[in-house]
């Protein structure tokens, strides 16, 4: 047995504040990283070409800080289950080291690959890397886990939260042995997106990599953050962090991001200013609240967690469902927010709420084709924000607000009142006045003329038909909320 440790990345593809890779870092001067390209996720239906383009862009940068450590992140492409056994095996290290999940895909894979490990002698740690506070650290007074943000969050903010760990350094390079056994052991050379054929060529709101995610965490929190709390909420405004996909790969470590956010309070000017960092806490930790509910609550990723949901009469409608996806639905907010998810691969959050309310209130459609439908698309999709987004748009999950409808034109009177986001857009729509813009009130004739649909549901009626198959499916269904 060598001395080396084999470490997995899986979504922590970074070497600085990387829990599982500083461990390894101290326990052998020699750690030899891996990541497996998984024919399970990028063969699955679940897949979105943006959000490739991000990984491999991430995996790039990675390789090379490897290799500038004397050491190397070797690229695999198979079954997670046998190629990470198989090469643990062939280079002979003592351990296996990996951060873990909390997607139950995940964590039976993880599962399956420990046992095999076990079985072959080969020791393996696991860590948590990508939370600030793991699933088991944060529970209620009865040792439950909360299905409701507020409570959670007052015992999430009350915890004391970890430094960031050192940066990975190698101490020792690979001996041609070593060199020899990763060449026989499957090892590929890091493919394009193209190579494993997914095609994006538009620019991604933020460019791969942590070099990448650490600038911008800095310019978010050089001034940005400080409005956060007055401009998240307008599309058209650039208010918010734009670091989703690198929390989602890890290209960034979260005890980082929230060293960057305790500095940022010690720096502000203001009471106002101050507040805005902390409603910027706020969103991390609904992405921990989120990830904590899939931990615990794994059956959420299969449907509604309300039971009035759970075979709640969806019209389904397909015709409707493909306007909605290309963004043609006749409302021009909703339009917008499509459009501009198709060509960034990214939505504001204030549209993700728009959209996801039309779909499920407006069209009666299934959230779960929605929410597929984002997992196609989007480039910083998660499993349990998705989720959670989705559940909380179409009330289905665990908010205890029964029933949230919005209006597609207040939205945009309130979040978009110059109708600018809706002008970028839906730019064959520009030269109409900002009133007919936010509320919709086109004709039909002009709508004709600029070749814009007329709107395929009515709101008005759409809601009333919700609100009573939603009464009638409540009085037939004990529910688990109200
Ligand atoms: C229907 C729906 C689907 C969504 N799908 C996803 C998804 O697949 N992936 C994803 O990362 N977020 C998702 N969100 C949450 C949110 O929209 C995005 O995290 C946010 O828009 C990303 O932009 P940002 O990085 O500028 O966020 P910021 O406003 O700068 O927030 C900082 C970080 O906090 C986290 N965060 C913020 N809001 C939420 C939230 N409501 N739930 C969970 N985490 C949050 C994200 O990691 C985000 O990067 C979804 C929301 C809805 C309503």
């Amino acid at each position: 047995m060598t001395n080396s440790i084999l470490f997995w990345h899986r979504r922590d593809l970074r070497i600085s504040d990387n829990i599982g890779l500083a461990a390894a870092n101290e326990q052998s001067s020699k750690v030899i990283g891996v990541f497996c390209l998984d024919p399970n996720i990028l063969e699955s239906e679940d897949i979105a070409p943006a959000r490739i383009a991000y990984m491999i862009g991430c995996l790039q940068e990675l390789q090379q800080n490897y290799l500038q450590a004397g050491s190397q992140l070797i690229i695999l492409k198979g079954q997670p289950t046998q190629e990470i056994p198989k090469l643990a095996t062939a280079l002979n290290v003592k351990a296996v080291f990996w951060n873990l999940d909390v997607e139950p895909y995940a964590r039976e894979r993880d599962r399956q690959i420990a046992q095999t490990l076990k079985d072959k002698g080969i020791p393996i740690k696991t860590f948590w890397d990508q939370l600030l506070h793991s699933p088991n650290e944060i529970a209620s007074g009865a040792k439950q886990p909360y299905t409701v943000y507020t409570p959670f969050w007052k015992n999430w903010i009350s915890k004391p939260k970890t430094e960031p760990v050192n940066r990975f350094k190698n101490r020792e390079t690979l001996t041609d042995e070593e060199r020899e056994a990763i060449n026989k052991a499957g090892v590929i050379p890091l493919p394009t997106a193209k190579d494993l054929g997914f095609v994006w060529d538009n620019e991604l709101m933020l460019s791969p990599g942590e070099t990448a995610a650490q600038e911008r965490l800095e310019e978010f929190c050089h001034e940005t953050i400080f409005s956060y709390k007055e401009k998240r909420n307008f599309p058209a405004v650039d208010g918010t962090s734009r670091l989703s996909a690198a929390l989602k790969f890890g290209a960034i470590g979260i005890r980082t991001v929230w060293d960057a956010t305790m500095e940022a309070i010690a720096g502000s000017s203001s009471d106002e200013a101050q507040e805005s960092v902390k409603t910027w806490q706020q969103e991390l930790a609904w992405r921990e609240f989120y990830q904590h509910a899939m931990y615990h609550f794994p059956e959420l990723a299969d449907g509604a967690y309300r039971k009035v949901f759970q075979s709640f009469p969806y019209d389904n409608n397909l015709e409707h469902f493909q306007a909605w996806c290309e963004g043609k639905t006749g409302y021009p907010i909703v339009d917008a927010a499509m459009r501009q998810l198709n060509s960034t691969g990214w939505m504001h959050n204030r549209c993700r709420m728009i959209v996801a309310s039309f779909l499920t209130k407006d069209l009666i459609i299934d959230p779960k084709m929605g929410e597929k439908y984002f997992s196609q698309t989007l480039y910083d999709w998660d499993l349990s924000a998705n989720n959670g987004g989705w559940q909380w748009s179409a009330s289905s999950g665990m908010d205890p607000k029964p029933l949230r409808i919005f209006n597609p034109a207040s939205q945009a009177e309130k979040f978009d009142p110059n109708a600018e986001y809706i002008r970028k857009w839906v730019p064959e729509l520009r030269s109409l006045s900002t009133k007919q813009l936010i509320t919709g009130e086109i004709p039909d004739s002009q709508r004709q003329k600029l070749g814009y649909p007329l709107p395929i549901v009515e709101h008005k009626i759409q809601q009333r038909v919700f609100k009573e198959r939603y009464n009638q499916q409540k009085s037939e269904v004990v529910d688990v909320v109200d």
